[in-house]
């Protein structure tokens, strides 16, 4: 009984669709929602309502997750998957969110095979099978201004996406042959630049240690230098235009 109750008023805040306030926020915080067209809105709004609703929004200990935190993450990250089929990002369950840096003791590795023991601070991390963690300033700043090049909600998704196949190798599902095909040429060559340092300062060095952390920062550079990584990378821009089927050029300065 309790359970047929909340299912009808998840079902009811479905149809009500993305409140205005919701949307006034997004107006304010958010240079591409003005963007996107009327299609890509549709889809984005449903998705982002039904993610605020659908995840488990978890504080850190001492904090409150509010819907206005759980609206800036959700957006963002239907903005990375707008023009994927439904569910690209259905297995992030949960969302933990903290005030400030995370940082983690213990044993932690950020790169396979390199397992540290010091203190490690992160912004994030998308725990494989598991949680979204995410620190909250951070996650304002980067919304406040993508001119820093960072945007830790596209880094920590797009590492979900690339997982959705089942494998973390900087390749995501991509439907069209002829565009996985020019993918993996156009990221093997910017990956190498990286690697060997000729790129320009466009693409995080970071990328360097491997093709699933190359493919979270690439994220980040098509979405928070989209002009820089054209110049710098055009083929790659290229691939991911056509992947993400939204062109931040249309709304960034950078
Ligand atoms: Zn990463």
């Amino acid at each position: 009984m309790f359970g047929s109750r909340r299912r009808r008023e998840r079902e009811e805040r479905l149809a009500a669709g993305l409140p205005d306030e919701w949307r006034r926020t997004c107006a304010e915080r958010f240079s591409w929602y003005p963007a996107l067209d009327q299609d890509r809105r549709d889809r984005w709004e449903r998705r982002t309502l039904q993610m605020v609703i659908d995840v488990s929004w978890e504080p850190a200990r001492d904090f409150v997750v509010t819907d206005e935190m759980a609206l800036t993450v959700a957006a963002q990250a239907q903005l990375l998957v707008v023009d994927q089929p439904d569910g690209a990002l259905a297995g992030v369950r949960s969302v933990v969110v903290h005030p400030t840096t995370i940082v983690v003791e213990g044993e932690f590795s950020q790169v396979d095979g390199i397992v540290s023991d010091e203190p490690t601070p992160i912004l994030g991390e998308a725990v494989e099978h598991g949680p979204l963690l995410f620190a909250w300033d951070e996650v304002l700043d980067d919304a406040h201004d993508p001119g820093r090049g960072r945007n830790v909600v596209l880094h920590e998704c797009a590492h979900v996406l690339d997982q959705y196949d089942g494998v973390a190798d900087g390749t995501p599902p991509i439907a069209d042959p002829d565009l996985a095909r020019r993918w993996v040429d156009a990221c093997t060559r910017a990956y190498e630049d990286v690697v060997d340092g000729r790129d320009p300062g466009v693409i995080d060095p970071y990328g360097g240690v491997n093709p699933a952390e190359f493919f979270a920062v690439a994220t980040e550079a098509y979405f928070c230098s989209p002009h820089a990584l054209r110049r710098a990378h055009p083929e790659l821009s290229g691939v991911l235009s056509e992947f993400f089927g939204v062109d931040p050029r249309e709304w960034s300065r950078h």
